[in-house]
């Protein structure tokens, strides 16, 4: 599978101890779907569920899938 490269979005593929890569700050989940985030699930037909995180501190968005 292709690396997606989106724009200030970072892909992890652990879920554990996910942490802000640039202040460090914790990351919560939030609900809002991202245009991003709809489009790997349309593009890969629902295999990849995406989770949206924001950063507390500098609310930079994270991806998960
Ligand atoms: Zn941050």
């Amino acid at each position: 599978m292709a690396i997606l490269d989106i724009d200030k979005i970072i892909i992890k593929r652990t879920i554990a101890g996910v942490n802000c890569r640039v202040c460090g700050g914790l990351l919560k989940e939030t609900k809002k779907k991202s245009i991003s985030g709809r489009i790997i699930t349309a593009a890969t037909m629902g295999i990849l569920k995406t989770k949206q995180y924001e950063c507390e501190i500098c609310k930079r968005k994270y991806l998960l899938i």
